[in-house]
């Protein structure tokens, strides 16, 4: 059966709409730079990756062996310790950082749950879901948490487990979190039952190539981290990667296994597909692929940075950031672009397929617009 004209044409239209959209945009974390076409042939397979993608199954139509090897790849690129991690591909950042947050209740029933207010939107429903006690921390002008705010609320509250949501690249302005100052204030006031979840959805593939190393994986202290697939890597269907400890995850494992079934993921029938592009671009890319990726990266946001700065726009970054944040900007941009924008700021976000032209094309639409 084929489609009716008239729907074929619809269907067409769409196509050009999706490929004008997405030439367009330079506000959002999202790689376009990608061709998975030598995996196209699979979308007539029912790939399924049910269940612990380390756990054997009678269902094979998956990929759970190259799911295997994303993941390893990431506990290395994460420093996770060594045998004492697992993990497994997600739908996207949101079901990592649920993931994570899940891990920490089960673990510290009683916690509370400290996050900053740059903090990503989800989390303020994943925390609704679990139905986890938490409290809102100021953060500073970069994005990243207020220290002081943080350890006088830990502070208060030190007879109870803290668990703090970090953030290491937060969404308007890329700030980080560091974790071994939180781990300081941890032990300023001898809190033991503690747990750090780092939400690394952009920076997660990013920060292993800068110098200096930011602190937000596991060698730093984190307990679990979550990243999006589709962000910096560059996937046609979202999703991400998260990571735990071993050891937390075994404990989790063992309260389901209580109630009678075994199942350490969060959804049942899981995306068998994204591990295959997320295997393909570490095979293509390798480790000096990515680092060449974050390089450009850098290098155009430094460019972005400073000419904004020539034509009077008072743009920043913070230290090793791609993203350019600078004050809010006509509609007529944003909608051009399609920036986001919250609180008087927007940002430019210099994701690996952004080139100079762009930029330079950015900058005289504003210029235009200055003399309007
Ligand atoms: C994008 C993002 C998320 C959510 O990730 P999804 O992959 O969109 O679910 C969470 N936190 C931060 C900081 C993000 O930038």
């Amino acid at each position: 059966m084929s489609l009716n004209q008239q729907v074929s044409e619809r269907l067409n239209e769409f196509k050009s709409r999706i490929a004008r959209n997405t030439d367009s945009y330079l506000g959002y974390p999202v790689s376009k730079d990608f061709s998975y076409e030598e995996l196209a042939e699979l979308l007539q397979y029912p790939l399924n990756n049910l269940g612990d993608p380390f756990i054997d199954s009678t269902w094979k139509v998956d990929s759970r062996e190259f799911e295997r090897e994303v993941i390893e790849f990431f506990a290395k690129l994460l420093r996770a310790p060594e045998n004492n991690w697992w993990g497994y591909v997600t739908n996207g950042g949101t079901e990592g950082n649920l993931y994570g947050l899940y891990l920490a209740r089960e673990i510290y029933p009683q916690g509370i749950c400290y996050f900053s207010q740059e903090t990503h939107y989800s989390v303020a429903k994943n925390l609704h879901l679990l139905n986890m006690r938490h409290i809102m921390i100021r953060a500073q002008k970069s994005g990243e948490i207020d220290y002081d705010d943080l350890r006088e609320t830990i502070r208060i509250h030190r007879d109870l487990p803290a668990i703090v949501f970090a953030n290491s690249g937060t969404t308007m302005t890329e700030g980080k979190d560091d974790i071994n100052k939180i781990k300081a204030i941890f032990e300023e006031f001898s809190i033991t039952q503690h747990y750090i979840h780092s939400d690394a959805a952009l920076c997660g593939a990013i920060n292993p190539f800068l110098n200096p190393r930011p602190a937000y994986d596991f060698a730093d202290g984190a307990d679990s981290i979550s990243i999006s697939g589709h962000k910096f890597i560059g996937s046609p269907i979202p999703c991400g990667i998260v990571l735990a400890r071993k050891d937390k995850v075994e404990r989790i494992a063992r309260s389901i296994a209580y109630i009678g079934c075994l199942d350490t993921t969060i959804t049942g029938s899981r995306n068998g597909f994204t591990p295959l592009v997320l295997w393909y671009a570490i095979k293509k890319l390798g480790e000096k692929g990515f680092a060449d990726r974050v390089n450009h990266s850098l290098e155009t946001a430094a460019y972005a940075e400073q000419e904004l700065i020539k034509i009077g726009i008072e743009a920043w970054r913070n230290p090793n950031a791609i993203t350019v944040v600078l004050p809010e900007v006509h509609d007529s941009i944003k909608e051009k672009y399609q920036l986001a924008t919250a609180n008087g700021i927007t940002h430019l976000i210099c994701m690996p397929n952004v080139e100079k032209h762009h930029i330079d094309a950015f900058v005289s639409d504003i210029k235009t617009q200055q003399t309007h």
